[in-house]
């Protein structure tokens, strides 16, 4: 049956007020908590923003997810995994803290926030996949005791996969530490010499140390790099670079394939919510503080992901000339990770789209 990607526009600028009373209409528009059972664990998978972001999903508009999983009957409680890269989301303790920093703390929410990878992100556990890349994957261990997911996605460019939306929300973003390694092991960059300028800045920021100065230059030691891409936000003379054609399909594949190992036991009790408000060319991760690029659109759900990041996609190209991956980072192709994901069976990339 083709799926329904029920959307509720709302004003650019529109107030989080507004924004929560738009996800209220497309969750009931959809009757997606209806599939709840009474004390169903319900797992809010949320981004809370890196230290100075500001973009991120409003905490009040998760909270009205989490309050709406309450009266269907579930234990909803957030839910997210720690950082390969050092930062404020590196292990359980700091995530929490800073969680609740962002505006995401219980009195808030409603929902206590329970990292679900454990103390230091390497609670996991190997789930078999039908996959190309991967017969298995490692997902983090607490999000597979759970009953029902509810994911919370703010689409975003992204350096490395185009778009951030629903798929890497999950393929990445519930994967264990080891997953994630496994996932960003073909992305290396490389410090051009002829364009250093020894700055010094990438080896400060480099979460892991794994840039050194050699011969008046920085060098990147290829063994000790996770991907995360700091480097070459940071650096201002363009000498660190990706070989993208090569690297991002890997990348995106093995992103869609771990969303599969995530999502295997699930079943119907699954919605996606796409949060096409405050979205930026980068992704929510990175350190610093973006400007908005488009114009608010409003909130989109649905029950299959893969018709969720495509309609995503499709909307920003209608309301923006482009979508927003191809504005952002014009030489990567977002849909291998749609297509990869509607290949090994995740979803459709057709799709009914309902405004609400
Ligand atoms: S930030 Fe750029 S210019 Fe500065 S040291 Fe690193 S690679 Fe060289
Ligand atoms: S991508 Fe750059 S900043 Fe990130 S780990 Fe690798 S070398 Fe360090």
């Amino acid at each position: 049956m083709t799926p329904v990607v029920y959307l509720a526009r709302i004003a650019d600028g529109a107030p989080p007020e507004e924004q929560a009373a738009a996800l209220e209409n497309v969750l009931k528009a959809g009757g997606f908590l209806e599939r709840l059972q009474r004390l169903d664990m319900v797992a809010v998978k949320v981004h809370v923003g890196e230290k100075h972001n500001v973009t991120h999903v409003h905490p009040e508009v998760v909270a009205r997810a989490v309050s709406l999983a309450r009266e269907a009957g579930g234990q909803p409680f957030l839910t997210e995994t720690a950082t390969l890269y050092r930062g404020e989301r590196e292990n359980a303790v700091k995530h929490a803290l800073h969680a609740h920093a962002h505006g995401f703390g219980i009195e808030a929410t409603g929902a206590p926030f329970i990292s679900a990878d454990g103390l230091s992100g390497t609670d996991e556990a190997e789930v078999r996949i039908n996959g190309e890349l991967h017969r298995s994957v490692k997902i983090a261990g607490q999000i597979l005791l759970a009953d029902a997911l509810v994911v919370i996605s703010h689409p975003t460019g992204h350096m490395g996969s185009g778009l951030g939306a629903a798929i890497k929300n999950v393929g990445m973003g519930l994967a264990s530490r080891a997953g994630k390694m496994r996932q960003h092991s073909s992305i290396t960059p490389e410090v051009e010499p002829e364009k250093c300028e020894n700055c010094g800045k990438c080896r400060q920021l480099c979460p892991v140390d794994a840039i050194d100065e050699r011969e008046g230059v920085s060098y990147i030691r290829r063994q000790d790099c996770i991907g995360c891409g700091e480097c070459i936000a940071v650096c201002r003379y363009g000498a660190v670079k990706f070989d993208y054609a090569i690297e991002s399909p890997v990348l995106q594949k093995s992103m869609a394939e771990h969303a599969a190992g995530a999502l295997a036991h699930f079943g119907a009790k699954t919605v996606f919510i796409n949060v096409l408000v405050n979205m930026t060319r980068e992704c929510d991760c990175l350190n610093k503080r973006q400007k908005k690029a488009f114009a608010d659109v409003g909130i989109l759900a649905c029950d299959d992901i893969v018709a969720a990041d495509q309609a995503t996609l499709d909307i920003s190209a209608r309301e923006h000339c482009n979508d927003l991956a191809h504005q952002s980072f014009p030489k990567l192709d977002p849909a291998i990770q749609i297509r990869h994901a509607e290949k090994i069976g995740l979803g459709s990339r057709r799709y009914r789209l309902v405004e609400v």
